[in-house]
């Protein structure tokens, strides 16, 4: 039988391998589409045609990117600098939601392929900070940065409720499509907390941050969650199919939580983000504890719990082999070390 040389293949291999392609072809659009729901998953990346949200892994960062701690006791090397995790605001007002499935589903009407790129229910969110938190260690001191922020949180707001009113759509050099906020002072406020956030993260040695300007704005589309779709000429989120929207009121969002979210870890199954850790601001719920803080709180009373009954048996344990208590049973411990109770005088 004749083998193929060098460079040639036969109708097998040639099934075999377009079987495989059809294959990998599934496997990077599964794995590109799990990436790119990542909030940061794309971040300055220019392609020739200036795309700036392109799925990245293991991207270079320019020089003298502003973003990142400077003391890092050399562990951490800028070019390393991947935000997994991030500081999310999360969108909850059902005024506000309904607002924008009405406007995505104005979108899908106009191009069917544009289904693929919407934001899902649930994951709504205003990004405050992303940074990067490599293990559980390193989760633990983003947890503790978060409960530190809270006084400067305070502090920013003044004890007044922080009010957002959404209006409007824009984009991203055409490729993300996010609903703005209104103007007005709400905008200086959440620039201010985003500020003493990234101070109070980096201050810790975390990598945080980024080096464009922070500008707060609700995703509802992103094209790079269907990169695919380029190569079928549709390379950019056309004016004219949000236009409708261009100064529609979308309603109010009272912020009252902050939470630290991952980007790659699983989401809950009501949309959002797996959080590590919340910190309430205000109390939307009139001083009613939310779902994040009743967890803590639940978790807190069972160590507790288990800590005072170690107690107890420990104090009963040692009661038990004091002299006079009525028991003659001596510990195997207390033989060895000559500390039984006779030796005890
Ligand atoms: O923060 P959020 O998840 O809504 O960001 C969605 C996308 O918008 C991200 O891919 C991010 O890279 C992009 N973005 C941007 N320019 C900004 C802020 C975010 O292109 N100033």
């Amino acid at each position: 039988m004749e083998r193929p040389g060098a460079g040639e293949i036969n109708s097998n291999e040639c099934e075999n391998m377009s079987r495989n392609k059809e294959m990998s072809e599934e496997y990077e659009a599964n794995t590109v589409e799990f990436l790119v729901d990542l909030p940061f998953a794309t971040i300055d990346f220019k392609d020739e045609c200036g795309i700036t949200d392109v799925p990245q892994i293991n991207l270079e960062r320019k020089k003298g990117n502003e973003c990142i701690s400077k003391d890092q006791g050399g562990k951490k090397k800028k070019k390393d600098y991947q935000p997994n995790y991030f500081l999310s605001i999360p969108i909850t007002n059902k005024e506000i939601t309904k607002g924008i499935k009405i406007l995505q589903n104005e979108i899908i009407k106009q191009d069917k392929r544009l289904a693929q790129t919407m934001t899902r229910d649930g994951s709504f969110h205003i990004t405050l900070l992303v940074m990067q938190l490599l293990n559980e260690d390193e989760v633990n001191i983003g947890i503790d940065a978060l409960l530190e922020l809270k006084p400067f949180i305070e502090e920013i707001l003044q004890g007044k409720h922080l009010s957002l009113p959404f209006q409007g759509v824009d984009t991203f050099n055409s490729q993300v499509g996010f609903v703005k906020l209104a103007e007005g002072d709400h905008i200086n406020l959440l620039l201010e907390m985003a500020e003493a956030a990234k101070k109070t993260f980096q201050e810790k040695g975390i990598l945080a941050g980024e080096n464009r300007s922070y500008k707060p704005h609700l995703t509802f589309m992103k094209l790079s969650k269907a990169p695919w779709l380029r190569k079928k000429g549709l390379k950019k989120i056309d004016r004219e199919i949000y236009e409708k929207f261009i100064s529609h009121k979308f309603g109010e969002e009272m912020v009252y939580r902050i939470d630290l979210c991952s980007m790659l870890k699983k989401k809950q199954s009501n949309g959002y983000y797996h959080c590590e850790s919340s910190i309430v601001i205000g109390d939307k719920n009139g001083g009613e504890p939310d779902d994040a803080e009743l967890v803590r709180l639940s978790k807190r009373l069972v160590e507790n719990a288990v800590l005072k009954a170690v107690q107890q048996y420990l104090e009963e344990t040692q009661n038990k082999n004091k002299p006079g208590n009525g028991n003659s049973v001596k510990t195997e411990e207390a033989n060895r070390n000559g500390t039984d109770s006779d030796n005890m005088k």
